[in-house]
C-alpha cells in the first residue's frame, strides 16, 4: 500500500492542484490531502471550511481523503503512515522553493518528496490568481474543479 500526503494551503483548491491528485493516483494507492492549518490568520476561509469543500469534490472518491493538521508537515506524514509527499512544481520559483522543502524534510525524517510538473495548460494557475480574481468580481469557475 503506497500512501502520499498531499500538504498545502489550497486557498482555494484549483484545477491545477486536482491535476495533480488525479496523477498522483497513478503512483499512489492512497492519497492524504492535508490542508496546513497553522496560518489561518493569512487565509480567506477558515482550513475547516476549505476541508469540507475539498471533501465536496471528492466525496467519490474512496482513496482520496482530506484533512487539517497543526504540525510539522513530516509528523503528519508519520502520523498517518505516508511513506512519500506529493507537490507539484509550475516554474524554476517553485523548484527552488520546493527543493529546499524536500532536502529538509528528507533530513528530518527520511521521507521522500515525490515533485511533479504542473501540466502546461495550468501551469499559471495559483490560488493567489484566484483570490485576486474573486476579489474583483471575476469568474473564478474556469479555475476551480467542477463540483
Ligand atoms: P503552499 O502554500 O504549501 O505552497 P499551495 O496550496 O499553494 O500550498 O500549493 C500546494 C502544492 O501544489 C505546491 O506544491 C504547489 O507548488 C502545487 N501547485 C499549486 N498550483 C499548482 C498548479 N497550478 N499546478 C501544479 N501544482 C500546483
Amino acid at each position: 500500500m503506497k500512501r502520499a500526503i498531499f500538504p498545502g494551503t489550497f486557498d482555494p483548491f484549483t484545477i491545477g492542484h486536482y491535476d495533480i491528485i488525479e496523477r498522483g493516483l497513478q503512483l499512489f494507492d492512497e492519497i492524504i490531502i492535508a490542508i496546513g492549518s497553522n496560518n489561518e490568520k493569512h487565509c480567506s476561509t477558515p482550513a475547516s471550511e476549505r476541508c469540507r469543500q475539498i471533501q465536496d469534490i471528492f466525496a467519490n472518491r474512496p482513496e482520496v481523503s482530506v484533512m487539517t493538521y497543526n504540525q510539522l508537515t513530516v509528523d503528519f506524514a508519520a502520523q498517518h503512515e505516508a511513506s512519500f509527499i506529493l507537490r507539484g512544481v509550475r516554474n524554476t520559483k517553485d523548484f527552488e522553493y520546493e527543493r529546499d522543502l524536500a532536502d529538509i524534510n528528507r533530513h528530518l525524517s527520511g521521507i521522500e518528496t515525490i515533485l511533479l510538473y504542473a501540466s502546461p495548460q495550468y501551469s499559471m494557475i495559483s490560488s493567489t490568481m484566484v483570490r485576486d480574481l474573486q476579489r474583483y468580481g471575476k469568474d473564478i469557475s474556469p479555475y476551480i474543479p467542477k463540483n
